[in-house]
């Protein structure tokens, strides 16, 4: 193998090899055999990464401070099976509509550990949530503050909530997904007097109970001084308003946005990385404001799941254009994986077949789709390529599938989970029936 190959390697899910025919092994499957069962494209599921990450979440903050709850952010991915893993490693999970909540309830997850956010919850969405006994709503305004508050009047309940404030802290990421600044969709500023007005309207609010404030910056966050600046501005905002209001902070939650490897480099924080610095400052910021230290909750998406995943192609076309590109086209794209098109994102790959050869030809993988943009990782340096080869691509196990599309009624893929060298299907592929299933003539 190559040296560069081994460091890619270190992003695929723990303990990926390559067998002595160069063929790359995930959670001790052959990609190049599942690829073959299940088709392509195909998302690979590591149980033992998945519940890796869970646990080393919940290690690196608990270890700091005691009073910590880890929820699984659902919109990175979720289903039946996933639920149950995230339940039975102990976290909570947040949900942003109704679908994901109900995604949960499938899954008899505990409704106190389920917290429930969104910039519209719709009052048929709220009825659920308190139907159910969710943990918490995340008030993101005061138009859902008054709809919630008349809503769990009629339902006879009183429900617990945490007030989304939006700081106006920059984390310099994408600007199609930066929350926590001041000109932005989500959150109460704290700049304009809406934070203040929500903790007054809440705090007499009959059918409320206001246990704290929670942010989210945005994601993915590759510093870890944006969050130490937001939390400072959160907890002096809540001392303040306990000074004035009698507002009592029980619990404080600094959102999710851990950065992960999507590439080998650049090195981004590890989790303990992000941990030191939030909890050091939790604690040096409320002593020194002389505030008791709050719960805090902590909301890792993609830091959970996506080193999980692995995006299985395969090969068809190559098309060469002399001192130009060579495009080399797999047989998905934008409509398992909308990232690089959306955001830019970058990418790694590897020819899971050929993952032993020496890496001497320059492609760009390009996607199906009838959108010149569709196109997975732009001049990656691989093994001479044929049709037929298996490209894998690393870190796909947050944000593709959840943002999946029929577009050009292409089916979506199928997933499989894999664990001690047994694939077990999670969701089967669709099929053309599918497509117009739901549709009426
Ligand atoms: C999206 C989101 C998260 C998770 O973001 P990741 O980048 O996947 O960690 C956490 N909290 C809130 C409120 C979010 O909107």
């Amino acid at each position: 193998m190559s040296p560069n190959n081994s460091s890619i390697l270190s992003i695929f899910p723990f303990n990926t090899k390559v067998n002595s025919q160069g063929h790359l092994v995930i959670g001790g499957c052959d990609a190049t055999a599942l690829a073959q069962e299940f088709g392509t494209p195909l998302y690979v599921l590591d149980e033992f990464t998945i519940r890796t990450k869970c646990q080393e979440f919940r290690f690196e903050f608990s270890k700091r401070y005691p009073d910590i709850l880890v929820i699984y952010a659902a919109k990175a991915f979720i289903n039946p099976s996933l639920a149950n893993i995230i339940k039975q490693e102990g976290l909570g999970m947040d949900v942003v509509s109704g679908g994901e909540l109900s995604i949960a309830q499938s899954a008899a997850f505990p409704p106190e550990k389920v917290y429930f956010h969104g910039n519209n919850k719709t009052a048929s969405e709220l009825k659920l949530a308190l139907n159910w006994g969710i943990g918490r709503v995340v008030v993101d305004n005061l138009f859902e503050l008054d709809l919630l508050n008349k809503m769990a009047q009629e339902t006879n309940k009183k429900q617990d909530i945490l007030l989304r404030i939006n700081p106006g802290v920059d984390p310099h990421t994408h600007r199609f997904t930066t929350t926590g600044i001041l000109d932005s969709k989500f959150g109460l500023p704290l700049t304009t007097g809406q934070a203040e007005a929500a903790i007054i309207r809440a705090s007499s609010a009959s059918h409320l109970s206001l246990l704290g404030l929670h942010f989210h910056l945005g994601s993915p966050i590759s510093e870890i001084n944006p969050y130490q600046v937001a939390i400072e501005l959160a907890l002096k905002f809540a001392q303040k308003m306990k000074a004035k209001h009698g507002f009592d902070l029980r619990e404080l939650s600094p959102g999710g946005g851990f950065a992960v490897q999507y590439t080998p480099r650049p090195k981004i924080p590890s989790v303990s990385d992000y941990a030191d610095a939030i909890v050091s400052k939790l604690k040096y910021v409320s002593d020194k404001l002389n505030l008791a230290h709050p719960r805090c909750t902590i909301e890792p998406g993609r830091g959970v799941l996506a080193q999980a995943g692995v995006a299985l192609y395969s090969i068809g076309s190559i098309k060469k254009i002399p001192k130009v590109r060579t495009y080399a086209a797999v047989d998905g794209g934008i409509g398992d994986n909308i990232r690089p098109a959306l955001y830019q994102a970058k990418y790694e790959a590897i020819v899971a077949n050929k993952a032993n050869q020496e890496m001497t030809t320059k492609v760009t993988i390009a996607g199906r789709y009838c959108e010149s943009g569709d196109i997975l990782v732009k001049d990656v340096v691989l093994p001479p390529l044929s049709p037929g080869d298996i490209i894998a691509i690393p870190a796909s196990g947050a944000y593709s599938i959840p943002m999946s599309s029929n577009y050009n009624a292409v089916p979506r893929p199928a997933i499989v989970m894999v664990k001690d060298g047994e694939p077990r299907l999670v969701r089967r592929r669709e099929s053309y029936q599918d497509l117009i299933s739901l549709d009426i003539n």
